[in-house]
C-alpha cells in the first residue's frame, strides 16, 4: 500500500561525448507516513531521483506514481526543501510560510492559523515579521520546512537540506526534523550522503550505488524499530 511507487526508473542524460546514465533499474516504495532516506556517494543520482519525483526532471524510462496518479510535472502535492535557502527575500517569515496558501486563495484568517501553527513547530514565533536576511542558515531552513509543510503536501521531498549548515546547527536540525515527523507524521523522502543522518532520521534507507561497471540501483535497507 505505497503512497509513492517508483518502478524501473532510468535516467539518461544525452551528451555529444556519450550519454550519461544517471541511474537504471531504480525501484523505490514509500508508505504513507514513512520517513525514507536515500543515501549514496556523490554523483550516484540522488538529486536526479528526487528531482524526477518532484516533477522537475523527466525520467527516460520507468514510472512514478503518487497516490495512484502518474505524476506529470511539478505539483503542490509535493513539498520541496533544497540544500540552499530558497526563501523569498522580500517576504517576511510568515509571508513565506503562507505563500502556497495565498496562491490557493485560502482566506487570510485561515492562512494565519496555519502559519502560526508551523511557526510554533519550528520555534520561530518571535521571528514572524522578520525578513530572511535577518535569520541564520538553520533558521532559514526551518522556515523552508514550515513553508513546505504548510501546504499539507502528500510527500515532503528534501535534498541535502542540512548539508550547508555547521555541525551543531545540523545536529539541532536533525533533532527538530525527527520531532516534526513524530508529531505530524509527514511522508518524507530525504536525500543525504551522510549515513549517520539517515540512520538517525529514518527507518528505511535506500542505497543508490554507482560503482564503475555496475548499474546504479537503489537497495532498500530496513532498520530495526526503536
Ligand atoms: P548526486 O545527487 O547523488 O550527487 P546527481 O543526481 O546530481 O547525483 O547526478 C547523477 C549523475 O548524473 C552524475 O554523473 C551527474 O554528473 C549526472 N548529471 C546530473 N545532472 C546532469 C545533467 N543535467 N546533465 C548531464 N549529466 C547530469
Ligand atoms: P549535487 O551533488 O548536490 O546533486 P551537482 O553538483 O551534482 O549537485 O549538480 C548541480 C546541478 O548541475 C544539478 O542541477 C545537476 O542536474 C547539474 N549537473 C550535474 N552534473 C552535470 C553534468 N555532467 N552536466 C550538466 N549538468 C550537470
Amino acid at each position: 500500500n505505497s503512497t509513492i511507487y517508483v518502478k524501473d526508473l532510468q535516467k539518461v542524460y544525452p551528451s555529444p561525448k556519450g550519454d550519461v546514465t544517471a541511474m537504471k533499474d531504480v525501484n523505490v516504495n514509500v508508505l504513507e507516513n514513512e520517513f525514507v532516506c536515500i543515501v549514496g556517494p556523490s554523483g550516484c543520482g540522488k538529486s536526479t531521483l528526487l528531482r524526477m519525483i518532484a516533477g522537475l526532471d523527466e525520467a527516460t524510462e520507468g514510472q512514478i506514481v503518487i497516490h495512484d496518479r502518474d505524476i506529470m510535472g511539478p505539483g503542490a502535492d509535493r513539498g520541496m526543501v533544497f540544500q540552499s535557502y530558497t526563501l523569498f527575500p522580500w517576504m517576511t517569515v510568515a509571508e513565506n510560510i503562507k505563500f502556497g496558501l495565498k496562491i490557493k486563495n485560502m482566506p487570510p484568517q485561515e492562512q494565519d492559523i496555519i502559519a502560526d501553527k508551523y511557526l510554533k513547530i519550528i520555534k520561530l514565533e518571535k521571528f514572524r515579521d522578520s525578513y530572511p536576511k535577518e535569520l541564520s542558515g538553520g533558521m532559514k531552513q526551518r522556515v523552508a520546512i514550515a513553508r513546505a509543510l504548510a501546504n499539507s503536501p502528500e510527500v515532503l521531498l528534501m535534498d541535502e537540506p542540512f548539508s550547508a549548515l555547521d555541525p551543531q546547527t545540523r545536529a539541532d536540525m536533525q533533532l527538530l526534523m525527527r520531532q516534526i515527523w513524530q508529531e505530524e507524521k509527514p511522508t518524507v523522502i530525504f536525500v543525504t550522503h551522510d549515513i549517520e543522518e539517515a540512520v538517525f532520521l529514518s527507518s528505511k534507507i535506500y542505497v543508490l550505488t554507482s560503482r564503475p561497471g555496475t548499474v546504479k540501483k537503489a537497495v532498500p535497507v530496513l532498520l530495526p524499530g526503536e
